[in-house]
């Protein structure tokens, strides 16, 4: 049981080139899940508002943000990580229901 393997069945960060620049890919954030980069337009942003994490759809709240692969693996990994209290500068604990849930729509609308 490897966590290695475990990445590799996500598979959204299997396919980085490894040496090609990429000029017009925007600018790049890590996952606070499994700390995989990926662009700014693949992660989601989060941002807390008063003790409940919530999705900064528009990327554009102000405050600090914490960026997540839309992948509820990533939201449990973070979330056991503590990884939102670092990114976010804030103790915590924050209520992850709010993300769950837009995850779970992302992904029926993407099936649909
Ligand atoms: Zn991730």
């Amino acid at each position: 049981m490897t966590r290695r393997g475990r990445l590799a069945e996500a598979g959204h960060q299997a396919r980085l080139p490894s040496s090609e620049p990429r000029p017009h890919s925007g600018p790049v954030r890590t996952c606070v899940g499994c700390r995989a980069p990926g662009s700014r337009s693949a992660l989601l942003r989060v941002v807390v508002v008063q003790d409940l994490l919530v999705v900064d759809v528009a990327r554009s709240m102000p405050g600090r943000g914490a960026w997540l692969h839309p992948d509820p693996g990533c939201l449990e990994l973070a979330t056991r990580r503590r990884a939102f209290g670092r990114a976010l500068r804030h103790a915590g604990p924050f209520d992850t229901a709010v993300i769950a849930e837009h995850l779970e729509s992302q992904m029926h609308h993407d099936a649909g």
